[in-house]
């Protein structure tokens, strides 16, 4: 596990004013739990007011545009979400490429906004059930991933972060191998360092997601080339949330 594992709520699309009482003992518990990186991405309406609130946790968005301003109804600018306090923005969410026809070239374009912005940026890739029982896992992770991360990054180590979330794990209860995260995680440790060099390629952290609860975030979290978690559903009521954080702390003092 990485130095400081970092544990990131992706609250998709739930969650309005009334959720801010959750988010709010999220914070009181990551800060008692300082040596876990705990964050936090609602949707864009709750961004501001939990950075308002928030005294320990990072707040991101979950998405951004890639263009700067302009004619694009609906849409978020990197600069508008930090503006309303976002540190990072989650990108190339498997639902995003899914609900709206998201290219890796779209979401290479969208890590590049949100890091001129100065967010962080935290790249998901994964495969489907076929893709995994086809034996082709790793060649197709690794593919996208090549496709959707910018050549350069300037701070890669500290900006950027990897989410492996196989689609057939999100949201269903069901979750890979020990072994298969370590050995995927393994191959994209494999392609940072050819991407970003020695140095950054293996600071960077990369974070499984995918059915992350408290009751297997221990060995999850524990595989190798496990930076961290990016959880969903389990991050909607703290104390879900911060049974993560808690495992992730209890590892730490191993
Ligand atoms: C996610 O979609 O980022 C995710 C990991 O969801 P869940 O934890 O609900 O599987």
């Amino acid at each position: 596990m990485a130095e400081r594992p970092y544990i990131v709520g992706n609250w998709k699309m739930n969650g309005t004013r009334a959720m801010l009482s959750e988010a709010r003992a999220i914070d009181r518990g990551a800060q008692r739990l300082m040596k876990v990186e705990v964050a936090l991405a609602p949707p864009f309406t709750l961004i501001h007011p939990v950075h308002r609130e928030a005294e320990q946790i990072a707040v991101g968005a979950q998405d951004c545009s890639a263009a700067p301003d302009g004619a694009h109804t609906g849409d978020i600018s990197a600069t508008m979400a930090a503006d309303a306090g976002a540190k990072f923005v989650i990108l190339g969410h498997s639902e995003r490429r899914q609900d709206h026809g998201e290219s890796d070239a779209t979401v290479r374009a969208k890590a590049e906004a949100a890091f001129a912005a100065g967010l962080k940026v935290i790249l998901c890739c994964g495969e489907t059930e076929e893709t995994r029982d086809a034996g082709k896992a790793e060649a197709f992770v690794t593919r996208q991933l090549e496709a959707s991360l910018p050549e350069t990054v300037d701070g890669a180590a500290e900006r950027l972060s990897v989410a492996y979330e196989p689609i057939w794990a999100i949201g269903t209860g069901r979750t890979p191998t020990v072994e298969d995260v370590a050995a995927m995680h393994n191959a994209i440790r494999a392609l940072l360092v050819k991407l970003y060099g020695e140095e950054a390629g293996n600071e960077i952290r990369i974070l499984y997601g995918g059915s992350v609860k408290p009751e297997n975030a221990g060995e999850l979290l524990a595989a190798d080339n496990v930076g961290g978690a990016l959880v969903g559903g389990a991050s909607l009521t703290a104390e879900s949330f911060l049974g993560i954080v808690n495992a992730a702390a209890e590892l730490l003092e191993r």
